[in-house]
């Protein structure tokens, strides 16, 4: 492992930040989460920027807009970011997962009629794969499209699609030829979210926030010329844009060990003597977390290492998003009933750190779900980094339409 930047890597991450410093003034002193629908103006008028600056698209090719450089420099660049409280989060899934995906499947026209406007933020986009039925086993989702001459109809629901009240574009999975194993019938395309007979309905969150949606297809016509990948191939191309996630490696969300250490040091004990500090059952809490936070950072560096030598980062990766998301909803929790009374305060602007720590609280459930559940995250630590044997597959060589939830 190599903790530092090679003299390339520190000289951009030198320039990178200068711009962001001249863009958004100074880094911001407290990273608190942010209701992804409020700002969309100010959003795109942040990425309009970031595209005439040049830091978009940095591994991408540089005939769809990019710079072919190394993904070590998108890591820099969004770590930078980070600091900044750049409002970057309406394109984390279109840019990260979605145009990737538009541009390994689409054809040259279409590639670039879409890429463009997504860099500059024109264009935001979402993605439209999970259903009330179909999760973690995503391959065995309903809506479907049939054949219309030049066209497919697409009835259905998805749900959990984040972005989608503000979105204008979403790569969409559909179930084409049930004949087949579930798997094998799939096809991708791309879908105008205002196209007539798309219907988005949000979804109320315990945050008081609504950032994901229910979205109904009824009759939606898509043309064949916006299918991704041919015909019954959609789950390969659906692996292309969850493997896009990968570089999403920019770090936590949430608050950080040092600011519980700050909230115990300013908090009384239970026992009336001293500090939080002070409490043995919270020192043993603390060790824990340390512990924790540091195996997530080391291995962060060695992502960073391998996408810095030009690797791509395995599935160990799944390592840092299980105990970090559970790191964090088990840190905000304990910090919340330390602050007794004042553990309800959500808003920021009152408390820097509550907020924080209610905001994570909030935010923890979600991330233990989003992008691989616990359990599915286990799975793979199981299956493909220790190399225990796979779950039973009840479902190999049947038909999806013979599968009890494929009528
Ligand atoms: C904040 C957030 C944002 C999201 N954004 C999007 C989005 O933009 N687009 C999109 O398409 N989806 C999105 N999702 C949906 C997300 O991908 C799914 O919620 C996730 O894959 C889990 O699926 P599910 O909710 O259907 O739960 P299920 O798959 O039904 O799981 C229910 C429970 O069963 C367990 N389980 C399931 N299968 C197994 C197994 N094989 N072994 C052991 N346990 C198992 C799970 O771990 C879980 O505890 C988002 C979710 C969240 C929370």
């Amino acid at each position: 492992m190599d903790f530092n930047d090679s003299s390339e890597e520190a000289a951009f991450r030198a320039e990178a930040r200068a711009w962001l410093e001249k863009t958004l003034g100074p880094p911001a002193s407290r990273q608190t989460a942010r209701s992804e629908g409020d700002g969309i103006p100010a959003s795109k008028a942040y990425q309009a920027k970031k595209a005439a600056a040049g830091y978009v698209g940095l591994t991408w090719r540089k005939e769809v807009g990019g710079r072919e450089l190394p993904p070590i420099f998108q890591v820099i660049f969004s770590q930078e970011e980070q600091k900044f409280q750049a409002p970057v989060a309406p394109f984390g899934i279109g840019l990260g997962m979605c145009i990737p995906t538009v541009i390994a499947f689409h054809s040259a026209d279409k590639i670039k009629r879409y890429v463009g406007p997504a860099l500059r933020g024109e264009e935001i986009w979402c993605q439209l794969f999970s259903e009330p039925s179909a999760g973690s086993d995503v391959a065995g989702l309903k809506t479907k499209a049939v054949r219309d001459g030049d066209d497919w109809i697409v009835n259905g629901q998805k749900v959990w699609t984040s972005g989608a009240h503000y979105c204008d574009y979403g790569i969409l999975l559909v179930r084409t030829n049930p004949e087949k194993e579930k798997h094998k019938g799939l096809t991708m395309f791309v879908v105008n979210m205002k196209a007539p007979g798309v219907e988005v309905r949000p979804i109320h969150q315990m945050s008081g926030g609504s950032n994901f949606n229910e979205v109904y297809f009824t009759d939606v016509r898509i043309s064949d010329s916006e299918r991704l990948g041919e015909i019954g191939n959609g789950w390969n191309v659906a692996l292309v844009t969850l493997m896009n996630e990968r570089l999403a490696v920019g770090g936590s969300a949430g608050p950080e060990y040092a600011e519980i250490l700050e909230l115990a040091r300013n908090t009384p004990s239970p026992s009336g003597k001293g500090s939080l500090l002070q409490d043995q059952a919270f020192r043993e809490k603390l060790a824990g977390w340390y512990v924790s936070a540091e195996g997530y950072t080391l291995g962060k560096y060695r992502t960073m290492t391998a996408l810095s030598k030009g690797q791509t980062p395995g599935p160990e990766n799944s390592i840092g998003k299980l105990l970090n998301a559970n790191r964090m909803q088990d840190l905000a929790n304990s910090a919340i009933e330390a602050e007794d009374h004042f553990g309800i305060i959500s808003d920021p602007d009152i408390a820097a750190l509550q907020g924080a720590f209610h905001n994570a609280y909030m935010w923890a459930p979600g991330l233990r779900i989003a992008g691989g559940t616990d359990e599915i995250l286990r799975n793979i630590i199981a299956e493909r980094v220790l190399g225990l044997p796979q779950d039973v597959r009840v479902d190999k060589g049947v038909a999806y339409k013979d599968l009890p939830t494929g009528r």
